[in-house]
């Protein structure tokens, strides 16, 4: 199996080298392992062609790739230059189509003939209503590949089709090389985790998926393949977090002293919730054992997860270390920035802020006091991470953070010092389980689950644009009552300009309506120190009305402010919407949260306003997130966290299988420690070559 990992694809029949080169930098197919694992999206039964007519009709809808056969009436090369193209009459009886190729006709052209029987393959379009299709990949119906039943359907791109390297080469490419095959594809996985799980073995998986023979070994197929990739991350990170309990060394913070024992006495304005006392609770049980913490700690937004992070740090400080608080943007490392500074100046904390835009003259004072450790809390965002930044006794890392820090990055923390740092990863926002069971899987993880006391839910309502005049009626009324209001609008990157000019636009009519409330704008686009003497006017009381983009998701706090307006609702993620929710309702005063919407949306947008209307519950809000988000979005986010790209397993889809791979890597850590089994052999190989990428970090943790 592993071998073919090193056998070039160029090789293979019908490749070569100039297909080589394009699938390589198209897919990244460069090895005949890779090609194996280049994975059919989906099926289309082979004996099922549909008729031109048929697809007269369902063309003005957007339909799938289907297989037609017929013939070809006549060919025309039209247009000139850049614009030539073959088009080719095809004619089934029941309809005719034009089939058009932009590049490669003259191939085409000679390689077709009209009156002759083919298969066509690809997506119908309609255009002046003609049915058309553009580049499909043609069959004569006798060179169907032996044995054949289903055709999978790859992923391809533009280009690759153009150049004719369609789905079926890369299906024959496949089928020649288990045709070739002198023995079954050695085994990746270790024999008891195969018996224990019932798994297909590796060989008939991969035939199974690119050849299916029945739904049964497909479905079957398909478990094995997913289950592998997750239980390589579920080993990976299960081995770490093993080996760094019974190894890893770490600072031994066995005392509670003055910080913080005079921030309990002096500063904290209110009593800890029990969630809290248990989470600080287990990071002292954690750093005053000796081991290193690598701990995460979940909670709803408003959960206060804040404050425990910085109780932990005034831990460290009581043994004298130093503890630093990373953010992933300079908006909300400003903000934990003035929050702990501001909580902490009675006792004389010196806390500092570092990001990419701090002063030379700045930077400076910090490094010095850094390393004389006069320095007690640094705040900061990547930058923290620079191997210029050098601590004199770092002892806690505390990593504020919404998916966007992966175990590599964790690792590189460790290296700061000799002895690694304890560290505390607090996420923004609650993540389902078994998503946390993977992209935090080397984590111990605490969970806040409860509120602090007097918290009413915030009353969230869905509105269309048509009741605007309502909704502003009832701000206004808030307004009068002394009340602070956000109006938030969507700023995403496609359309910035137009969004801009709707934020502009939105701001110049509040101010008219709302007169003589004033009102302040915020948005990303400003030069940082408007944005910030802006965003004082609302936190002072000045202005009544803050009119923003997203910025203010994440950070502000302002108790006072008790209605937040959602315009383009519509627009926003569900966790976006929660997050932004989380900016109201802070204060004791009752909160509402107004979705605005166009009347006219798609069934799912409209699921997904009701759920914010329906619960302020996070961790239900983060599992229907998961499950309504495509796998696309979930790889932008979580995925950035993992040790490789999972070619086949959805982490919004396959939680139980999550599961089972979690519970199967215990069973065989449990039985095989160091995994010197012999019978493991293959599979420490399989392991091994899938986190190449990341073999560095996982030593040094
Ligand atoms: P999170 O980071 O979890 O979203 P924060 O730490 O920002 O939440 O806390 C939200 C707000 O709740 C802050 O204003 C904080 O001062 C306040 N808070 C935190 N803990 C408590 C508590 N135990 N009782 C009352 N208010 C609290
Ligand atoms: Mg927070």
């Amino acid at each position: 199996m592993l071998a073919t990992r090193r056998y070039d694809i160029k090789y293979v029949k019908g490749i070569g080298p100039q297909r080589a080169q394009l699938l390589a930098s198209e897919l990244g197919i460069h090895s005949v392992y890779d090609l194996l694992h280049h994975f059919p999206t989906s099926y289309i039964d082979r004996s099922t062609t549909r008729s031109l007519r048929s697809l007269f009709d369902a063309a003005a809808v957007d339909v799938a790739m289907v297989l037609v056969r017929g013939r070809f009436v006549s060919f025309n090369v039209l247009g000139e230059g850049a614009k030539m193209r073959l088009v080719g009459l095809f004619s089934d009886g029941t309809a005719t189509m034009e089939v058009v190729w932009f590049k490669g006709w003259r191939e085409m052209r000679k390689r077709l003939r009209a009156g002759e029987e083919y298969i066509l393959f690809g997506k119908p379009g309609r255009f002046n209503n003609t049915l058309q299709m553009a580049h499909p990949e043609v069959d004569s119906p006798d060179s169907l590949i032996a044995g054949e039943t289903v055709r999978p359907v790859y992923p391809l791109t533009e280009k690759l089709r153009q150049r004719n390297i369609t789905g079926r080469v890369i299906h024959a490419a496949v089928m020649s090389v288990f045709a070739n095959l002198k023995a079954p594809l050695r085994e990746t996985l270790p024999p008891s985790t195969i018996a224990e799980n019932r798994l297909l073995d590796i060989d008939s998986a991969l035939r199974a998926i690119h050849n299916p023979t029945d739904n049964d070994t497909l479905a079957k197929a398909r478990l094995r393949l997913k289950f592998e990739e997750l239980f390589y991350i579920q080993v990976d990170m299960l081995r770490r977090s093993r080996s760094r309990k019974a190894g890893t060394q770490g600072y031994i913070m066995p005392h509670i002293g003055k910080w913080f024992n005079d921030f309990y006495s002096q500063c904290l304005p209110f009593e800890l919730t029990g969630a809290q006392k248990r989470v600080i609770k287990e990071i002292r049980a954690d750093i005053a054992g000796g081991r290193q913490m690598n701990r995460l700690v979940q909670g709803d937004v408003g959960s206060g997860k804040t404050l425990v992070a910085l109780m932990a740090m005034l831990l460290a400080l009581d043994n004298g270390y130093q503890a630093c608080l990373m953010a992933p943007t300079e908006i909300l490392a400003g903000q934990h920035y003035e929050t702990i500074r501001s909580i902490v100046a009675k006792i004389g904390l010196n806390v500092k802020l570092l990001t990419g835009s701090t002063k030379t003259k700045e930077r400076r004072l910090i490094d010095e006091q850094l390393r004389d450790g006069s320095l007690h809390i640094l705040v900061g965002t990547h930058a923290v991470l620079e191997d210029k930044v050098e601590f004199n006794r770092l002892g806690l890392v505390v990593i504020d953070e919404q998916h966007r820090f992966g175990v590599a990055q964790r690792a590189r923390l460790w290296t700061k010092s000799a002895v690694p740092p304890h560290v505390l990863v607090m996420t923004a926002t609650p993540i389902p389980r078994t998503l946390a069971m993977t992209v935090y899987g080397d984590l111990d993880i605490s969970v806040i689950d409860e509120l602090p006391p007097g918290r009413k839910p915030v009353a969230t309502v869905l509105r269309y644009d048509e009741q605007r005049a309502k909704v502003m009626e009832a701000v206004r009324r808030q307004l009068d009552a002394g009340h602070q209001v956000y109006i938030v609008y969507p700023l995403v990157k496609e359309n910035e300009k137009l969004d801009l000019r709707s934020v502009e636009e939105g701001f110049a009519k509040a101010e008219k309506y709302f007169a003589p409330y004033k009102v302040a704008l915020v948005h990303g686009q400003l030069k940082p120190a408007v944005k910030d003497e802006q965003m004082d006017r609302f936190v002072s009381g000045e202005a009544s009305v803050l009119v923003a983009t997203t910025v203010i998701e994440v950070g502000v706090n302002v108790p006072n402010a008790t209605t937040m307006i959602i315009e383009n609702a519509e627009r926003f993620g569900l966790s976006q919407l929660h997050q932004l929710r989380g900016r109201v309702g802070r204060g004791a005063d009752r909160s509402y949260c107004v979705l605005m919407s166009k009347q006219k949306i798609g069934a799912d947008t409209r699921k997904r306003l009701e759920i914010m209307t329906s619960t302020t519950d996070g961790f239900v809000i983060a599992e229907a997130d998961m499950q309504m988000r495509g796998p696309g979005d979930i790889e932008g986010t979580a995925q950035s966290g993992l040790p490789f790209d999972l070619k086949i397993a959805n982490l919004a889809q396959d939680g139980q299988i999550i599961q089972l791979a979690r519970r199967a890597a215990e069973s065989l850590l449990d039985s095989d420690p160091d995994l010197s089994n012999p019978a493991n052999s293959g599979f420490v190989m399989a392991l091994a070559d899938m986190l190449k990428r990341t073999t560095d970090w996982s030593r040094i943790s």
